[in-house]
């Protein structure tokens, strides 16, 4: 494993193994990394020869401070996590200046109006944070195969429209989402819940599945909504923020079933904020 801290010695590796014919795979991450994580690592290790993992909490895509300053490190861990893999690894620890040097314009950045909607209307600004730092980071490493998780589908729409837009070199590889045992959605969130939070957490993908059921079932949309809201909000720890079907393939909201349907939802555990979504 090498790590690598400024963007002119990341290149150079890089460099060094593309002119010896070697394949990279890109998985970026904001670190605290799980089990999630290593599932994107996993696949890249798979289907590339080198792996290229970046710990990087992003301050341009917290729209709250304190959800920021809240936002778990623990890059010893992580470090140790990603020396267990087997192949040549690359960890990129770059800090705030070499992602956002001083001089630098910020652009805004076409979206499609994928933002305009759940994650997006919720979190004002959020994925123009997300465009700029996962633009940022692809000019850097060039030429890869770069791995999302589905777990932040919005994310995923939106990155595959950047890439197609402004990085045809590089290939968007999308991952299923990995849950714990009880079916929640795997998150460097959740090490920030209580014991009665956690212990409460899997009723959101439960309520997901039961809404899916229920829908398949003849039920309407409106009253899975309905019933999605109580039974989350039944556990005393959990509010609903958004809870949506939409299109997968543009993110427009829906009220009735269609085959390319997905749930999305986001609900709140105290200030927590806990996303998770699945196909219909
Ligand atoms: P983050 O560190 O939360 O920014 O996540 C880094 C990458 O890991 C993103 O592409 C996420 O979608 C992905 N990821 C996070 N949690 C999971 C999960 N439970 N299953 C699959 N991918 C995940």
């Amino acid at each position: 494993m090498t790590i690598v801290t400024n963007k002119a010695e990341l290149q150079a590796k890089l460099n060094i193994h593309r002119e010896s014919g070697l394949t990279i795979g890109f998985v970026p991450t904001m670190g605290a990394l799980h089990d999630g994580h290593m599932a994107l690592v996993r696949m890249a290790n798979r289907q590339c020869d080198v792996v290229l993992v970046s710990i990087f909490v992003n301050p341009t895509q917290f729209n709250n401070p304190h959800d920021l300053s809240n936002y778990p490190r623990q890059i010893d861990a992580d470090i140790a996590l990603l020396s267990g893999n087997a192949s040549e690894v690359i960890v990129f620890l770059p800090e705030v200046e070499e992602m956002y040097p001083p001089n630098e314009q910020v652009i805004q950045y076409d979206l499609n109006g994928f933002d305009l909607v759940m994650e997006g209307e919720k979190r004002p600004g959020h994925f123009q944070g997300v465009a700029a730092v996962v633009d940022r980071f692809f000019k850097m490493v060039g030429p890869c195969k770069a791995y999302f998780g589905e777990k932040d589908f919005q994310q995923l729409t939106i990155i595959r429209h950047i890439a197609q837009l402004y990085h045809s070199e590089i290939s968007i590889v999308g991952v299923t989402t990995r849950r714990e045992a009880d079916g929640l959605a795997m998150s460097s969130r959740n090490m920030l819940l209580t014991p009665e939070q956690r212990n409460d957490a899997p009723v959101i993908y439960e309520s997901l599945l039961r809404f899916v059921r229920n829908v398949h079932a003849g039920a309407s949309v409106r009253d899975c909504k309905n019933a999605f809201i109580e039974t989350v909000e039944q556990r005393r720890t959990m509010s609903v923020g958004y809870i949506e079907l939409a299109d997968e393939t543009d993110l427009s909201l829906v009220n009735h079933p269609i085959d390319t349907g997905r749930l999305f939802t986001a609900v709140y555990a105290g200030n927590v904020r806990l996303i998770d979504n699945v196909a219909l």
